[in-house]
């Protein structure tokens, strides 16, 4: 593709200049929400240029399928070894695009994801090593059947703005190292994060059509989401849209990963330590403005020690320093877009109207007032600037007729509840539509093992807060209206291939005893095999080896 002159002049990254499509239709202007400066400019792809770069990611892939997983982990270390050199500066552009603090952007993205370049370099050809399968009687017939792992094809990964780097890289590293070739399509407030994955990969070596990345809005997710010709689809946004992309692939009968929204809750009891407890309960809620899927959402702490914790909470809080991401002394930084600002803002006036106190925070930071303040503008992509910075924020007699207690939040909001007795805190924690992370908090390590298993969530940490997403080897995933499927960890990998079963007859000069005529003697094997062969038990299908004996025999004299 030639880059369209229009859009090329604006553009200051290397890899954005393989990406532009024959004629730009429309494009996309990045900023830095805490300053609403432009970053650069993007096109948006339509679909009949989303159908010609899978075409192309198509023709590739079968070469790189080809290839063994050592030539394939090779450029995935080749890359991680410039992201590791290029650290600072793509913790920077991480910062600037998405609001959050460089340190959040290098060790809440770039870490994990240098972790997971190795573990999958590693480890993939281990996980989808292919596997025998034990086939019991039928062995003794000189039958075996082994699996083997084949690559789907091309994967079409669809990602949000909140981790806009350590989300879609470690799903591209997965596909490709299972074989696949990828399209992503990055959120349209994060394209030059997306594009940077892209740029990395591409100086690895990478083949430039085994990675394409579809810049756009909603409707070029949407236009990829359609598309019949992906192999899968691993979307990670908010519910609504889930379910209009499960629609769309479901026209098509395109598998689908789905890693959607949380409400995750956090029970402290009696006998946690209080100050750690507060501690996490503190980052769980507000690292990344509290726009992560598995923050923190509600906290229900055991009414004995609910005021301690609660004002360790709230002394940490205040603790908390806001700045401009990029300022190191950055703890919590701006929120990533007016449009969540704005659901923040109608949480915090929904629970102050039931009867919600708030213990601190509350509104916007004064210190970053914009002269726009006063205008609200649903529209992300406004010129106008608004105040991103949220303060952290602690809220206590809520109930849960609140919106702050059911929906999803996504901000730096924390109410706390206390509870009586452990079962109701359980049935507090399951009484939601999501289900995708939840942590429980106590010394008595039996105890935490026993309520996590109580709690439907995909991962549910003892002693342990929000940080597992970042642990290439355990799966990550939700239940209920938080997802389906997995990604990360052996789980994820295998999300990306499909299980071939090959059968082999090693005995290939006899018919089955199954196959036609179903004569007489026939029908008493297949009575003789109902009754004896189909429990499991060898020493009672030895008991129907007379009718098998008698039905070979006739099917010998028959050849
Ligand atoms: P959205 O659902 O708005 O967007 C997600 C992605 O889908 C973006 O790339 C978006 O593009 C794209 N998109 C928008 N409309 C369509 C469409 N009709 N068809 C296909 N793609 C489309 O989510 P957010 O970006 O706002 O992310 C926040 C949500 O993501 C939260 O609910 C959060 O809980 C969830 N999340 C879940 C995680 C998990 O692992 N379970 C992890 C992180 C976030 P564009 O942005 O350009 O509109």
């Amino acid at each position: 593709m030639q880059p369209s002159p229009h859009t090329a002049a604006h553009l200051n990254q290397p890899a954005l200049q393989n990406q532009l499509p024959v004629v730009a239709h429309n494009e996309i202007i990045s900023r830095d929400p805490a300053t609403n400066q432009e970053l650069g400019r993007v096109p948006v792809f339509t679909q009949p240029e989303i159908e010609s770069m899978i075409a192309r990611a198509r023709a590739a892939q079968t070469a790189w399928a080809a290839k063994s997983f050592d030539e394939r982990a090779r450029i995935i270390l080749r890359a991680r070894q410039i992201v590791l050199d290029e650290m600072d500066a793509i913790a920077t552009l991480i910062a600037r695009e998405s609001g959050k603090p460089v340190a959040e952007s290098i060790s809440m993205e770039i870490v994990p994801t240098l972790d997971l370049m190795s573990f999958f370099a590693r480890h993939a050809a281990r996980i989808l090593k292919s596997e025998r399968i034990a086939l019991g009687q039928y062995t003794f017939a000189g039958r075996t059947s082994h699996i083997i792992y084949k690559p789907l094809g091309v994967i079409a990964i669809i990602a949000p703005w909140n981790f806009p780097w350590a989300i879609p890289l470690g799903e591209v590293v997965m596909a490709l190292m299972a074989g696949n070739s990828v399209i992503l399509k990055p959120s349209e407030l994060t394209s030059l994060v997306g594009l940077k994955i892209k740029d990395v990969f591409t100086r690895a070596g990478l083949h430039n059509d085994l990675l394409q990345v579809a810049t756009g809005d909603g409707m070029t997710g949407a236009a990829l989401a359609a598309s019949p010709s992906v192999n899968k689809i691993m979307f990670t946004g908010s519910v609504a849209t889930g379910k209009r992309v499960a629609a769309a692939a479901a026209q098509n009968l395109t598998p689908i990963v789905l890693e959607l929204g949380g409400k995750d809750p956090m029970i402290v009891c009696r006998d946690a330590d209080l100050p750690v407890a507060a501690h996490a309960a503190v980052w769980g809620a507000f690292a990344n403005s509290g726009q992560a899927c598995a923050s923190v959402e509600r906290c229900y702490v055991h009414e004995s020690v609910a005021v301690e914790f609660t004002n360790l909470v709230v002394a940490a809080t205040k603790n908390l320093r806001q700045h401009h991401g990029t300022n190191e002394a950055s703890d919590v930084a701006a929120m990533s877009s007016e449009r969540q600002a704005q659901i923040v803002d109608a949480h915090i006036n929904d629970a102050l109207t039931r009867g919600a106190r708030i213990l601190t925070g509350g509104k916007r930071n004064r210190d970053f007032a914009t002269s726009d303040d006063d205008t609200h503008h649903a529209d992300t992509h406004t010129p106008a600037h608004t105040n991103l910075f949220y303060e952290p924020t602690i809220l206590v007699d809520v109930d849960d007729a609140m919106l702050v207690m059911h929906e999803e939040t996504f901000g730096p909001v924390l109410p706390i509840k206390t509870f009586r007795t452990e079962d109701e805190a359980v049935e507090w924690a399951n009484d939601s539509p999501f289900g995708l992370t939840a942590s429980v908090w106590t010394r008595d390590l039996k105890r935490g093992g026993r309520l996590a298993a109580k709690i439907d969530a995909g991962t549910v940490t003892v002693n342990e807060v929000l940080y597992t997403h970042g642990l290439a080897a355990t799966p990550w995933g939700g239940i209920k209206q938080s997802g389906t499927g997995r990604t990360h960890g052996k789980q994820g990998l295998l999300e990306l291939v499909y299980p071939q079963h090959i059968h082999t007859n090693r005995l290939p000069r006899f018919a089955d005893l199954w196959w036609f005529n179903y004569t007489p003697s026939a029908h008493t094997l297949f009575r003789q095999l109902a009754r004896r062969a189909t429990n499991g038990s060898i020493l009672q299908s030895a008991l129907a080896f007379p009718a098998v004996v008698r039905r070979f025999l006739e099917m010998r004299r028959r050849k």
